[in-house]
């Protein structure tokens, strides 16, 4: 089969090093792809938006099946524009369409698929520029802190958590009324504040089974110990020790099944990845968030655990008979460490060399932010590295993680020596 990876961060490397072991593959493409991704497959300069470039590539290299990492282009329709083509629909596309891919795209629409379905989350309301007094009065009436969410797509930036109500409702008014997130935040999700562990859960569904993927945390903060501004993310663990069988079996049947069997109910066709982020409230699970897809870092320490060939999963996503499809996991652990590039998450420079790459002997390196300048591999980004190990246990997959992150060098280069270790 020949494969088509969208994207071109941490977490299509790791996809692309998956995905290529699989002894179903005949070709693997990566649109765009980064420096790395090309030890897996070939690299295609196009954009993850540009539907026509992409369908044009695909039929010309008798493209199987398209991969989409990230979200924009399920939100703004990938897999429709390939079921609504005569010449096209034979791909399987993994990933939702664009009404599945809503419960990213909309967080009003996310939560009432919540409430409509009994799948628990903390308490909510949304408000528009028709009821934003309402709105600033229903502040009022809420605990601190309060959580405003922006409805749309706002690049990870769109959730403020307000720790007093004149700090609320002046986020608030801008929200709405000033477009503090552009149109994302026409809609805004007031929403009770929960207190906890977050972790990540991640389900594979053909939209009538589902395999429960390893489960993960990720460390989104710049700082050592948790602290300073939020990043995409500074490193992965999984599995995730606090989540033990008796609160995962509760995530299955509170959550995973709801989740799957609403969207049956509400008739959306769903193939492909649902994330979903919790948070375990004293060892009950809540829901945060869906996304439609995987996250990054969390792809890289997720993947190297599943031992099955993930082309075969992927198949039964798109036959729609992955109930018939083996699935297990390594009992290992795996812990991922990013590099990121000196003032990430605020304004770096790129184009620094990156040496030493191979004195990594135990860890992957996973290439997210990087080009290739001539000989030279170059920065490209503000996540430019994700160093993954998989070990026998917790601490030696992150000692092992952080110390290979070390052994790797460019120009400004950071990393946070403290991933995982709060776990142990
Ligand atoms: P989201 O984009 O919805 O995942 O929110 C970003 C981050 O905000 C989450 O990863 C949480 O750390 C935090 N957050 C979101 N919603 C809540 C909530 N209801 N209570 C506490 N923290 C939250």
């Amino acid at each position: 089969m020949n494969i088509l990876i969208i994207g071109s961060g941490g977490r299509e490397s790791a996809f692309a090093y998956k995905i290529s072991k699989s002894p179903k593959l005949s070709k693997l493409f990566i649109a765009p792809g980064n420096a790395g991704t090309g030890q897996y497959g070939e690299n295609v300069a196009l954009k993850v938006t540009d539907f026509k470039g992409i369908a044009d590539f695909a039929l010309a290299n008798n493209i199987e099946m398209i991969v989409v990492g990230p979200e924009e282009p399920l939100v703004k329709g990938i897999h429709d524009y390939v079921l609504a083509d005569d010449q096209l629909k034979h791909i399987a596309v993994v990933g939702p369409q664009a009404e599945g891919a809503q419960l990213e795209g909309s967080k009003d629409f996310s939560k009432e698929f919540m409430i409509r379905h009994n799948v628990p989350t903390a308490a909510f309301r949304s408000f528009d520029k028709t009821n934003l007094e309402e709105g600033l009065a229903y502040l009022d009436t809420q605990k601190l802190p309060i959580v405003l969410k922006a409805d749309g797509l706002a690049a990870g930036k769109g959730v403020l958590i307000c720790e007093s109500y004149e700090d609320a409702k002046a986020e608030l008014k801008a929200m709405i009324s000033d477009a503090k997130f552009g149109e994302a935040s026409n809609v805004v999700v007031v929403e009770e504040f929960l207190k906890g562990i977050e972790l990540s859960v991640f389900v594979l569904t053909d939209g009538k089974d589902y395999k429960v993927l390893p489960s993960a945390k990720d460390y989104k903060r710049i700082g050592e110990g948790d602290t300073g501004l939020n990043t995409g993310g500074m490193g992965s663990v999984s599995p995730v020790p606090f989540a033990d069988q008796a609160f995962l079996d509760k995530v299955e049947e509170r959550i995973i099944k709801p989740t799957v069997d609403g969207l049956k109910k509400d008739n959306i066709p769903y193939k492909g990845f649902i994330f979903i982020g919790l948070m375990n409230v004293d060892g009950e699970p809540y829901v945060i968030e869906y996304n439609v897809r995987m996250g990054d870092p969390e792809t890289e320490s997720v993947l190297v655990r599943i031992e099955s060939d993930l082309v075969d999963l992927l198949e039964g996503v798109a036959q729609g008979n992955l109930a018939d499809r083996s699935y297990t996991v390594s009992p290992k652990t795996a812990a991922t460490v990013v590099i990121v590039s000196g003032g990430y998450p605020g304004d770096y420079e790129g184009g620094k060399v990156i040496s030493n790459m191979e004195n990594v002997k135990e860890s992957i390196v996973f290439h997210a932010g990087t080009k290739q300048d001539g000989v030279d591999v170059v920065t490209a980004g503000g996540r430019v590295l994700a160093v993954t190990a998989l070990e026998d246990d917790l601490f030696s997959a992150l000692q092992q993680a952080t110390a290979d992150a070390g052994r790797i060098f460019f120009q400004g280069k950071y990393f946070r020596t403290d991933i995982g270790f709060d776990l142990i």
